[in-house]
């Protein structure tokens, strides 16, 4: 019987959650949910040195804020439990002690002291080992005497004991070099501190929850070799492994914090949508469909020192990928995801995306009565707070305007910057207004737009003006006074917003009612003085 799907995601509590962690957990959701399984939170809190206080809630934060709902974990008990690592020692000191007891592990009693100058006397003469196994050979007696005297000791793998095998290939990576070479000698399993290294608590937590898929960054994988070989001198059955590609900024440059945001708190707090967020994450390095490394071809007999270039299996079947800014919901995203067809590559994870993704996952909420209300609903609080002394920020009326904004709006604060004309009077006095000003010749020609156009308008009976075609109104009016469209469009986009663009004229009218549109253009026309000094 095959095992029931069960992937994790294990971060270090060291400080907040990146963009390259939420999308390791993005990938672990969409792959458990893609073939009807679960996933799990754990918690890699073994190196209490690196352990930073409020990390694990702003990895909870960042998952929920995601809508990343892990089955099990902390806050949801589940039987793999408990999921903090700290919580699991024993667990690790057993494990431990089945590998001293076959011989696959020793204890080690070297001081940090001697280990460092051995480290340095090996590396002096050029061999490729970071320990030359002096407590490998220790007689049981010995052993036994210096752990009864209170010696200090740290466990080792003795690596010459597990049976070199050949590895499955990874779900993306495909065949890989074998990288034993690059493992330090007699990897440390446990420290003295009894604390476990991260490798050794990583396997013996992936075989004892039952993980079926390992799905991780790539940083991890020089660590593969070492984890198969502690599944080998368990006998137990490695899982599968995927890793995924490091994110790059635009410039190639590895992603990090120096170089902008990388804290999801930081795409939270500039009011990114979230599935955009995750839109744009799932989009990065979601290639083409590259048959070669699915799962069927697992049991293909790799070499160990094969080429790790996947891209070179350019004759296998593909089928296309999402284009890179496909517009899609979680639900969606899951539905069409391949983690065949996840590249190897690097991948550049570019702001623009991100910019173009957000706006049209805001104007798709927009195009839906319920996602509208609810966005109006989200943002009167924030529009409230904003303009205080506005008398326009009803339900109804913010819906009014998203729907003349949409197209417009980046982000959703955008909403309270975008056209703030909406909700108080027109600014007339800022730079952008006063330049706006200087389109319109005269302070003539300004009223010569803006009179005969508020008295038509005026004449709309007030019940007739929602359906009413002030479009057309506008072009009659415009027609009759002689002026260039421009210049008369000016002059009513000025009296209304004291900005240079946004929605269309009518539209400002519509939005705003015709009461508040009248008393903008008489405000208007009765301070067009002030704009114009110098011909007073
Ligand atoms: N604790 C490791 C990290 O913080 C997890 C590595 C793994 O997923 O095996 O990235």
């Amino acid at each position: 019987m095959t095992s029931p799907v069960l992937l994790r995601f294990a971060p270090s509590p060291t400080g907040p959650l990146h963009l390259g962690g939420l999308r390791t957990a993005l990938v672990n959701h969409i792959h458990a949910r893609k073939l009807g399984g679960k996933w799990l939170l754990r918690i890699e809190d073994t190196d209490a040195a690196r352990a930073v206080p409020g990390s694990v809630e702003g990895i909870r934060e960042g998952l929920a804020w995601a809508g990343l709902d892990y089955d099990y974990g902390p806050g949801k008990a589940g039987p793999h439990g408990p999921y903090f690592q700290s919580q699991r020692l024993d667990l690790y000191h057993f494990y431990a002690k089945k590998l001293l007891d076959t011989g696959h592990a020793y204890r080690c009693f070297c001081t940090a002291d001697e280990l460092q100058s051995t480290r340095e006397r090996l590396a002096r003469s050029g061999l490729n080992q970071t320990y030359d196994k002096k407590c490998l050979n220790l007689t049981e007696e010995e052993v036994a005497r210096r752990v009864k005297a209170g010696e200090k000791s740290i466990v080792r793998l003795n690596d010459s004991m597990p049976p070199r095998r050949t590895s499955p290939p990874d779900l993306i990576f495909g065949h890989l070099r074998d990288a034993h070479a690059s493992l330090p000698t007699d990897p440390v399993l446990l420290k003295s501190d009894l604390f476990p290294t991260y490798h050794l608590a990583s396997v013996v937590d992936d075989h004892e929850m039952g993980i079926t898929h390992v799905l991780r960054g790539e940083e991890w994988l020089p660590s593969v070799p070492l984890h198969l070989d502690l599944y080998a001198s368990f006998n137990f059955e490695p899982p599968q492994f995927a890793h995924l590609p490091i994110l790059l900024n635009p410039d190639g440059s590895k992603m990090s914090k120096r170089k902008g945001d990388v804290r999801v708190v930081d795409f939270i707090e500039r009011g990114w949508e979230p599935q955009a967020v995750v839109n744009w994450l799932a989009l990065a390095g979601w290639g083409v469909h590259d048959h070669s490394h699915s799962h069927s071809h697992s049991s293909e007999a790799s070499s160990s020192n094969s080429d790790s270039d996947s891209s070179s299996a350019s004759s296998s079947k593909q089928t296309a990928a999402p284009d890179s800014t496909t517009v899609m919901s979680l639900p969606e995203i899951i539905q069409h995801f391949d983690l065949s067809a996840v590249t190897h590559r690097r991948s550049v994870l570019d702001p623009t995306k991100l910019e173009y993704l957000n706006k049209h996952h805001l104007m798709r909420d927009f195009s839906s009565e319920e996602g509208l209300q609810a966005f109006a609903e989200r943002m009167q609080p924030d529009i409230k707070a904003a303009y205080p002394d506005s008398d326009s920020t009803s339900i109804p009326y913010l819906k009014k305007v998203i729907l003349a904004l949409q197209g417009r709006l980046m982000t959703a604060p955008d909403l309270l910057t975008t056209a703030p004309y909406f909700f108080q009077p027109p600014s007339y006095t800022s730079p952008e207004s006063q330049a706006l000003v200087t389109a319109i010749p005269s302070h003539e020609i300004y009223l010569q737009a803006l009179q005969p156009t508020l008295e038509r308008l005026r004449a709309i009976p007030s019940q007739e003006w929602e359906a009413y075609d002030v479009a057309s109104v506008l072009h009659e009016e415009n027609k009759k006074t002689g002026l260039k469209s421009k210049v008369y469009m000016t002059v009513m986009r000025h009296a209304l917003s004291g900005m240079k663009s946004g929605p269309s004229v009518p539209e400002i009218m519509k939005v705003l009612g015709q009461e508040k549109t009248l008393a903008r253009l008489e405000d208007a026309a009765s301070r067009v003085g002030e704009w114009y000094p110098e011909e007073s």
